[in-house]
């Protein structure tokens, strides 16, 4: 079988060219094993069998963005929009600190109204008051100024995370609107200031969008190696109906393909970039119900339970089949440590669970 041998010499190199990665991400069956295996090798010596939690707090699904695969885009007029007042943001935060969690993510539609800048401001400050500085912060809050970003580190995020959703700039004008907003250039310039002002920096991308190819998903490994990230969450594309993009649904990949090669994905990162943070992302879960811990027995080691008070999470629908809407936090958290043990690994509690790679560079 010529196609083994391949990927059995691709794996025995030191390193992967371009067409290297292109035939690693189509592995299946038996040639799929054999890159799992590597990567999972590679996992336990570089980053060990820790898994670290970060949970998950989605404070508000207001945006005002219009991303074409994106269910809480600002045009779509079904989603009911709120906004988690301070009380509750700081609950789950407790909630996270009492439970011994690494670390949280604050999340929420992309929004950069002084207001909105202000209050996240106030809230990193009283998070890190109430936690005494004991839990880490991790923000994804979209594209921002330089000085924004800057500000937020001043008050206590020390990661950010921006997928760069695909670094083709056909695809990306493909899948967003042709305006100022939703530059490709503009992005870069984020991902850049991020990392430039002392943020871990993570990325990703959507694997398995419309016009997507295998070509496209090596040169985003080739540019997250590039960019030299500390960490890293991509997930499948799933789509929503309530979307533009939606109506490319003939072109959709299989979705058991998307979810593969999403695995395919985390496995190659892990051996090109061996000490990062690779996020097992919730996305894995709405396909396949232990999505995620497949993700974290190929090279993924973080996973990020959602804290979100249950009230709002149906509200906060990326993508159809969001799981755990009707779950409470705790559930969430408990379910996931046995299943985590399952996988064969262990749950990194009461660490921060920083980007190795991070550490290592300075
Ligand atoms: N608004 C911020 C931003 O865009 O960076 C943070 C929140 S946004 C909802 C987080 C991520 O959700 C995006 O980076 C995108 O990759 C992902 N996402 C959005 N719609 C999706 C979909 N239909 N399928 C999979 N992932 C999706
Ligand atoms: Fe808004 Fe982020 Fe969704 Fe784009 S991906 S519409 S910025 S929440």
């Amino acid at each position: 079988n010529i196609m083994r041998d391949n990927i059995e010499n691709i794996l025995q190199k030191e390193e992967f060219d371009f067409k290297d990665i292109v035939a690693l991400l189509q592995a299946e069956g038996k040639e799929q094993k054999l890159l799992f295996a590597k990567a999972q090798e590679v996992q336990l010596k570089h980053v060990g069998k820790k898994v670290f939690f970060r949970g998950l707090i989605e404070f508000s699904n207001v945006c005002s963005k219009n991303c074409y695969y994106c269910g809480i885009r600002k045009d779509n007029k079904k989603v009911d929009r709120y906004n988690l007042n301070d009380e509750e943001i700081i609950a789950a935060a407790r909630f996270a600190h009492e439970n011994k969690y690494a670390s949280l993510v604050l999340q929420s539609g992309e929004r950069s109204d002084q207001h909105f800048i202000e209050r996240v401001d106030e809230l990193l400050q009283k998070i890190k008051e109430i936690t005494h500085n004991e839990i880490g912060i991790t923000i994804s809050l979209g594209e921002q100024s330089d000085e924004t970003y800057r500000r937020w580190f001043r008050s206590g995020a020390h990661r950010y995370l921006l997928r760069i959703e695909t670094t083709n700039e056909v695809l990306y004008k493909q899948i967003h609107p042709e305006d100022d907003e939703h530059d490709f250039e503009n992005r870069l310039r984020c991902l850049n200031a991020i990392k430039e002002i002392g943020y871990q920096t993570g990325t990703g991308v959507m694997v398995g969008l419309p016009w997507q190819t295998y070509a496209d998903l090596a040169n985003d490994l080739l540019f997250m190696k590039k960019m030299d990230i500390d960490m890293c969450g991509m997930g499948p594309y799933v789509e929503h109906h309530d979307t533009p993009l939606f109506e490319n649904k003939d072109i959709l990949w299989p979705i058991k393909t998307r979810f593969s090669v999403t695995l395919n994905m985390i496995a190659v990162l892990r051996i090109l970039m061996k000490d990062i943070n690779i996020a097992a992302a919730t996305a894995l879960q709405a396909i396949d119900p232990m999505g995620r811990e497949k993700a974290l027995r190929v090279g993924a080691n973080v996973i990020m339970p959602n804290i979100t008070p249950s009230t709002h999470r149906k509200d906060y629908q990326l993508y159809q089949n969001k799981p755990c809407i009707d779950e409470g936090a705790d559930d969430c958290g408990d379910c996931l440590s046995l299943r985590i043990e399952m996988a064969g690994r262990e749950v990194g509690l009461g660490e921060w669970g920083d980007s190795k790679h991070f550490l290592n560079r300075k």
